[in-house]
């Protein structure tokens, strides 16, 4: 007998389409190639402190339906992402509000922020932003865009701002109040006991395969499969054919130290050029562990190349056009379903990989 829905791996996406047919009695195996469940997602205890392996992970969302599902699997706790950003020493609130306005000029009304703002993007009035540089400079004036924002983009994207599109920086909040609360949604936290086991949680009757690649035994795993979710690389799917879509990749290096509180926030975001990571996450600051060391991991965006861990879909025009040849192969793989950040080539949230994996699980299930 085949096996009726073979999930191609465990991170959020797969985790949650496997957990939504098993509760409704259907057949599900999952294979992951990594010796480890739970994706990008996933969190390892070291030393009582939950390490984010693969990055931090702050979930937020304004979804209900989203909230209320994942809440059946972890206890949330309330933490709340208030980052800061280091430019040479000097610190800023993020994202930007009236406390970054204030140390920066000195300006503590929203109306005088305003006018400078203004005064600043004079120089592209009338016409709409057609690069990062441009957006960011309409967005926050030439000062801030000089601090906090050239260097840190360059870094995470290995190009001149004037180079890269528009539509990156507009995930950034900008406020004209004193609320550094970064992601403005209704429910927000991280999982208590971590995200893997929330993971786990979701994979609890479910059988499971780790350190198995699909793509190494594709003809035995189709042979053996009636219906396939594949939740990686999409291109890679195809053996790119086409060539291979882009990434931007990222190393971590955790480090103990002997003090208690090293930055005294989880995220500290260097955005200089020359600092070579972009951040540094203090782990034991997601959920108020105390100890009398910590657990840091600074982050290092890097160039992807084939066998290195693609993070960041790279949603310039050209890739986007290559993603549209590789998803109408995709339309024509019969009983293939892709999904996750990986299969749509897209950059999700949580919460939105959660909201579609429930999408495609109802629709699966109709
Ligand atoms: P993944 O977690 O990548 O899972 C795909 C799985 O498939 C992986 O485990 C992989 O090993 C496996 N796989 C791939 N190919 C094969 C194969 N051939 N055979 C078997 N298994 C295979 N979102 C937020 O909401 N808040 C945040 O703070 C946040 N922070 C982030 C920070 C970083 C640095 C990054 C890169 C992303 C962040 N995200 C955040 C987004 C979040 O990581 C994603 O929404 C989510 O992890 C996507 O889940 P997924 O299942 O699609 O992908
Ligand atoms: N960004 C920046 N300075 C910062 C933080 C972010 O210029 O201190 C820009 C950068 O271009 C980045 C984008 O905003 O790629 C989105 O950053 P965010 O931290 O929201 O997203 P993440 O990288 O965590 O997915």
């Amino acid at each position: 007998m085949k096996i009726p829905h073979l999930i191609v791996g465990s991170g959020l996406f797969g985790s949650v389409v496997a957990q939504r047919l098993k509760a409704n009695n259907k057949g599900v195996l999952v294979i992951e190639k990594r010796n480890h469940l739970a994706g990008n997602v996933f969190t390892e205890e070291i030393d009582g402190i939950q390490v984010h392996k693969y990055g931090a992970h702050i979930f937020h969302t304004n979804n209900s339906t989203v909230w209320e599902y994942l809440n059946q699997f972890a206890s949330f706790n309330n933490f709340r992402n208030a980052p800061m950003a280091n430019y040479k020493g000097r610190l800023f609130n993020l994202p930007f509000n009236m406390n970054t306005f204030y140390s920066l000029w000195g300006l503590s009304k929203p109306e005088e922020v305003k006018r400078k703002i203004e005064e600043q993007r004079k120089e592209f009035q009338g016409r709409v932003p057609k690069n990062l540089e441009e957006q960011a400079i309409c967005l926050v004036g030439r000062d801030l865009y000089e601090l906090l924002i050239k260097g840190y983009t360059e870094k995470q994207w290995g190009r001149p701002c004037s180079s890269l599109p528009p539509f990156i920086i507009k995930r950034l909040p900008v406020r004209l109040n004193f609320d550094n609360n970064y992601f403005n949604a209704r429910f927000q936290g991280i999982p208590l006991e971590g995200y893997t086991s929330m993971v786990k949680n979701l994979l609890s009757s479910i059988d499971t395969w780790t350190n198995k690649d699909f793509l190494k035994e594709k003809d035995y795993f189709r042979s053996i499969s009636e219906k396939i979710i594949y939740t990686g690389p999409i291109d890679e799917y195809f053996d790119f054919c086409y060539g291979p879509l882009e990434y931007r990749s990222l190393k971590f290096e955790t480090t103990r130290i002997e003090t208690p509180n090293y930055q005294g926030v989880a995220v500290m975001n260097f955005t200089d050029r020359e600092t070579a990571y972009t951040r540094i996450i203090e782990h034991k600051h997601f959920s108020s562990v105390e100890t009398d060391f910590t657990l840091i991991s600074k982050e290092y965006p890097s160039r992807w190349e084939k066998g290195e861990e693609p993070y960041y879909p790279v949603n310039d025009e050209k890739n986007n056009l290559l993603y549209q040849k590789y998803l109408n192969l995709a339309q024509s793989e019969k009983s293939v379903y892709f999904g996750g950040r990986l299969g749509l080539y897209k950059y999700l949230d949580m919460d939105q990989t959660v909201e579609k994996a429930l999408n495609l699980a109802s629709s699966l299930l109709s």
